[in-house]
């Protein structure tokens, strides 16, 4: 604390993101990055947009960028918004949609950057206990609420909800916003982005971090009725005009642009994720159904925390939380086909003996 800050300050509590350690030659699987480079055609629209053009502000309205998602997901441009990173996005969302009196409601196994903007936009909120089997259960949000914002699929779990049982919260809170966090939705759960045409209370924020291979550069996006639209706008609008930079524009319009190499680059990580979870299975873990680019293993003779620090002195890094419920458990990224068969080779080597 310092006598400078603002009153704020000192009581917030402040995201951790996963280590980025800056040694080489690690296989990194603790921030669920895409183990394949972007596409071609968007390290060439880079290349070109890196010119004399950066001289310029860019397009504060990202129109070029609204218009290819809009077309991509069926949608209108003004049903799209567009931030740095779905981060932002979901800065705005809390701001914008999900500040009323009543409390917001998300799992208590969830993104723990939630209760992050909540502390920071100061919003009332109440976490709601996953089931026994690590699932969301609609019937836990009944009643009325501020709002429901959930990952689906929900991280770190992997497990997905489907569409029939978001449907069931959108006609149950006709009056509240309903967040659905995609982060990972294309790695094999279906969008909600389907039930935006008859759900004027849902909102859908995706990325292009994960399934697109473009952490770096900070793109995410939310889609919905209008008038949501225009409040994240109106938001955005009064904090920065001008968030996504020319390249991270060209460069997301590219990669909307090459559908095979998407569709080629998703397939190949379920296609590791399924060999994985049968790989760990038979050396003892129970792994969660997951739908995401990670998986959510626990093994019943080994200690997590011991098992990350032993994967670790073998250049190998992964996910460990130290919270109630989950602290036995790992968060595991899948990597190419090489570095998953190091893992294994790994884990084999320390849970040998049993
Ligand atoms: C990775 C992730 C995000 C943030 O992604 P960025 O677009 O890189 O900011 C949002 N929500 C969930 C659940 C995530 O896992």
């Amino acid at each position: 604390m310092s006598r400078f800050w603002s009153a704020i300050v000192d009581g917030l509590d402040p995201y951790v993101p996963g280590e980025q350690p800056k040694l080489p030659n690690l296989i990194k699987l603790n921030t669920n990055e895409n183990p394949y480079p972007p596409s071609p055609r968007v390290l060439d629209a880079l290349r070109s947009e890196a010119g004399d053009a950066l001289r310029l502000y860019p397009d504060p309205n990202s129109d070029a960028l609204k218009q290819t998602i809009a077309a991509y997901h069926g949608l209108e441009s003004a049903q799209v918004f567009v931030g740095n990173g779905s981060d932002e996005v979901l800065a705005h969302v809390f701001m914008a949609l999900l500040k009323k009196p009543a409390p917001l409601l998300f799992p208590n196994i969830s993104y723990s950057f939630y209760p992050v903007y909540c502390g920071l936009y100061e919003i009332d909120y109440r976490e709601v206990p996953l089931r026994a089997d690590y699932r969301i259960d609609p019937s836990d949000y009944c009643g009325p609420c501020g709002g429901i914002i959930l990952p689906n699929p929900n991280a770190p779990t992997g497990i997905a909800l489907p569409l029939s049982k978001i449907e069931t919260l959108l006609s149950e809170h006709p009056d509240s916003v309903i967040v659905i966090d995609e982060a990972y939705v294309d790695f094999g759960a279906d969008s909600a982005i389907a039930l935006i045409k008859r759900y004027p209370n849902l909102l859908v924020v995706q990325t292009l971090s994960k399934s697109r291979s473009l952490a770096g550069l900070r793109v995410g996006f939310a889609c919905g009725h209008a008038d949501l639209i225009t409040a994240l706008e109106r938001v955005k609008n009064s904090f920065n005009s001008y968030p996504l930079g020319r390249l991270a524009q060209k460069g997301a319009i590219a990669a909307f642009a090459d559908e095979d190499y998407f569709q080629h680059t998703r397939r190949a990580i379920i296609a590791s994720r399924e060999q994985l979870c049968t790989e760990l299975q038979e050396l003892g873990f129970s792994v969660l159904p997951s739908t995401a680019n990670f998986i959510f293993a626990a093994h019943p003779k080994h200690d997590a925390s011991k098992l990350a620090a032993a994967l670790r002195e073998r250049q190998i890094i992964v996910r460990h939380f130290r919270k109630p419920r989950i602290d036995q458990h790992l968060r595991i990224t899948i990597g190419t086909p090489q570095q998953c068969e190091a893992l294994v080779g790994a884990l084999r080597e320390i849970c040998g003996d049993d």
